[in-house]
């Protein structure tokens, strides 16, 4: 179990000293093991100027390598609402809800009960959470799964705890109460009283957790052997150490074994820094921007930020409002700058920020609240409708709908709905191109999604006879190369790259 010491919750300026640098990569090598970690791999930790600690290629890195390999050294639920009730330990779907018999008001498996074995998974977190002396014992405290994953911090080892104490943890905005915060104010425990070691411990574990942690996922079957994705909450050490840039370098994805594996999506050269991109690819600039600034507490300034086109994408741009005006493009005047104004492209009108704000909020609403939950025929009136009047075809919100017909348009679709969604694969292909984003992981999505469309249209014009010709096989074999590793890639995707060849 971790010591819980007051100098370990202090938070540390040197982190970046070269002395302690050469301890922690020690430290994270022997945490990953001969199994994930290997000298040969193309990384080292390096300090840059303006970021801090970085992961830095040590080599020439070619697309498509790898370069490595994390496991989580913390994993758990996540704040989030689960549709289903799962075993807090093991994650096995619960048809009824049957609570731990040690006492701890988390859903628990007969597997994984105390009451199953001298000493269960669930043995020594449970013994923690019982030490704090829980009320009202018979009750599920959704509040206590929240917090499981701070919680397991208490059962690190010392290897385990010395690397995570060497994150860097923000501390949580005013507004916000943290999952441990929670714990206090909703009074769960009758014995973990503010003030408490134990309290302290758990508020900078949850601030390294809220700073750094991916979200992860596990596959279960429930008892009609359907599939189930519990989305998880990851702590991955090496993850966390690339920094941000919304060009980034890299993609990742997760095996069912919850193996971080991490891949160039574009060639790095010796000495370049290997970055990630917090942000989602296909938002706009203010989008962007925003989102990093309240989430992670910094503004970038990479040059897609700083291109009012964003490489000729427009995906931030906004629909002129003038009437004689059809062509135009609203972008920012100073895209770096929140509170700039913005300037139609083709007649020269400028807008104030609040009001280009209100109509990306409302916007927003619109696509993300109300038009992304119908069905396909819903999404696709929507978009020909509504959206074309108010939003530019490249605008991010059209972009995210489009996204979600994809999604939604499968195999037993109209032909008529199946070629709108061969469409938006390729208009959104063109997007990333446009964006130089390289083997990224959206990328592999959309190969897949516009091979398996382009063989179903195939099948219903029956013209299986050209299908598959050269570039459906080359997304194929796209759509492999970047999925391949996925715990949740398409369940057909293997079947599919080995009859035609595609997986090696
Ligand atoms: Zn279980
Ligand atoms: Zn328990
Ligand atoms: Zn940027
Ligand atoms: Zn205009």
């Amino acid at each position: 179990m971790a010591t819980v010491t007051e100098e370990a919750v202090q938070p540390d300026a040197s982190l970046a000293s070269p002395e302690r640098v050469a301890a922690f990569k020690a430290d994270l090598v022997a945490f990953l093991g001969e199994k994930l970690y290997s000298p040969e791999q193309p990384w080292d930790i390096a300090v840059f100027e303006g970021y801090g600690r970085g992961l830095v290629a040590t080599r020439d890195i070619a697309v498509n390598e790898l370069i490595f390999l994390d496991r989580p050294i913390l994993v758990g639920p996540r704040v989030n609402n689960y549709d289903v009730i799962f075993c807090a330990s093991c994650c096995r779907i619960q048809k009824r809800l049957t609570l731990c018999s040690g006492g701890c008001r988390l859903p628990i498996c007969a597997d994984c009960d105390r009451s199953a074995a001298p000493e269960t998974p669930h043995t020594a977190e449970c013994t923690v959470i019982t030490s704090w002396q829980p009320k009202d014992q018979k009750r599920y405290c959704k509040t206590i799964l929240y917090a499981l994953t701070s919680i397991r911090a208490m059962l690190l080892n010392d290897l385990e705890s010395r690397i995570v104490f060497n994150m860097e943890g923000h501390a949580p905005r005013k507004d916000m109460i943290t999952e441990i915060d929670r714990l206090l104010k909703d009074q769960i425990f009758a014995n973990l009283p503010e003030g408490s070691a134990n309290l302290t411990f758990l508020r900078r574990i949850v601030n390294v957790l809220n700073t750094n942690a991916f979200e992860t996922f596990r596959i279960v079957q429930d008892e009609e052997n359907n599939d189930h994705e519990i989305i998880l909450r990851g702590l991955y050490i090496l993850g966390a150490l690339m920094n941000h840039h919304c060009l980034a370098n890299v993609r990742y994805v997760f095996d069912e074994n919850q193996v971080m594996w991490c891949h160039a999506s574009r060639p790095i050269r010796k000495g370049e820094q290997i970055f990630n991109n917090y942000s989602k690819v296909l938002w706009g600039t203010q989008h962007r921007i925003i989102h990093l600034w309240f989430s992670k507490h910094f503004l970038c300034e990479c040059e897609r930020c700083r291109d009012v086109t964003e490489l000729g994408t427009y995906l931030g741009a906004l629909k002129c409002v003038r009437e004689r005006c059809p062509n135009g493009r609203l972008v920012s005047l100073n895209p770096l700058k929140i509170a700039s104004a913005w300037q139609c492209d083709k007649c020269g009108l400028q807008m104030g920020n609040l009001k280009v704000t209100k109509i990306q909020e409302i916007a927003g609403r619109m696509v993300l609240n109300n038009a992304i939950k119908r069905d396909e025929a819903g999404i696709l009136e929507y978009l020909n409708d509504h959206v074309s009047r108010f939003l530019l075809p490249c605008n991010q919100f059209t972009v995210e709908l489009k996204l979600q017909a994809i999604r939604k348009i499968q195999g037993e679709a109209c032909l008529e709905h199946l070629v709108e969604k061969e469409r938006f694969c390729r208009e959104i292909l063109t997007i990333l191109e446009q964006l130089k984003y390289g083997e990224c992981f959206v990328k592999g999505v959309l190969a897949y999604e516009l091979f398996k469309v382009r063989m179903t249209i195939a099948q219903r014009r029956d013209e299986q006879g050209c299908f598959p010709d050269e570039p459906a096989l080359d997304n194929l074999r796209t759509a492999w190369t970047i999925l391949q590793h996925s715990g949740n890639r398409p369940r057909d995707l293997d079947q599919l790259a080995q009859c035609y060849g595609c997986n090696v």
